[in-house]
């Protein structure tokens, strides 16, 4: 994701982090959201984009807990969970993401993720989700 970083496609999605913001693009022509960042709409083509602010919570779609290494700087990390979370207020998008917090046999598919942002700044690869409090208590 490093060179991620460096797209200025993605620019707007970073410095939402750093406000602790997750905001992703979306269409004024047919409202609806998509990722990841295009100049154009996937739908309908318009260039019309703006980036909208999202809830920072979500719903855990899928994961996988990965056991074996597959890029050196994360060794470190094994074993951890990554998972695709979706977002009520952003229909259509499905987020690659950590999750954290949890041990994977208490995942649940549709259980509510929240953004971790206790932390500082926000970014990638630190950006997280954990199970909502409301889970976890
Ligand atoms: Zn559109």
């Amino acid at each position: 994701m490093d060179e991620d970083h460096d797209n200025p496609e993605y620019r707007p999605f970073f410095d939402a982090l750093k406000r602790h913001e997750l905001r992703f693009p979306q269409c004024n022509t047919c409202g609806r959201f998509h990722w990841y960042p295009m100049p154009a709409c996937p739908h309908c083509q318009s260039s019309n984009l703006t980036w909208t602010k999202t809830s920072e919570s979500a719903t855990l779609y899928a994961w996988t807990q990965v056991c074996h290494s597959f890029a050196p700087k994360f060794d470190d990390r094994i074993p951890y969970i990554i998972g695709v979370v979706e977002f009520a207020d952003a229909p259509g998008i499905r987020f690659i993401t950590n999750i954290v917090d949890v041990a994977p046999e208490d995942l649940r598919h549709g259980m509510t993720v929240e953004l971790c942002n206790d932390k500082g700044p926000i970014a990638l690869p630190e950006l997280r989700f954990r199970p909502s409090s409301e889970v976890r208590l």
